[in-house]
């Protein structure tokens, strides 16, 4: 494994974690689509973005980012 960051279960530590590597610009391996909870839906091309609507700030470590039950709620305008 690449970063032994696949375990982190608190969004604000994966945000925190993937800026220390510098890697919050990059694509994620899927692009999900997020439902965010004020309602609206967007896709995530990064692996740390906001919601465009509520600023609502989703996270997910790149190694982990395949799987959409990976990406964590890190807080409103957390990142
Ligand atoms: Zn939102």
């Amino acid at each position: 494994m690449c970063c032994g960051c696949s375990s982190m279960e608190d969004g604000q530590a994966v945000v925190d974690h993937v800026r220390n590597k510098g890697k919050a610009e990059l694509p994620p391996l899927v692009e999900h689509e997020i439902q965010c909870e004020c309602g609206e839906v967007f896709t995530l091309k990064k692996v740390i973005m906001n919601c465009p609507k509520c600023e609502m700030t989703y996270a997910v470590t790149p190694c982990s980012s395949g799987d959409f039950n990976n990406i964590k709620r890190a807080g409103i305008a957390y990142a």
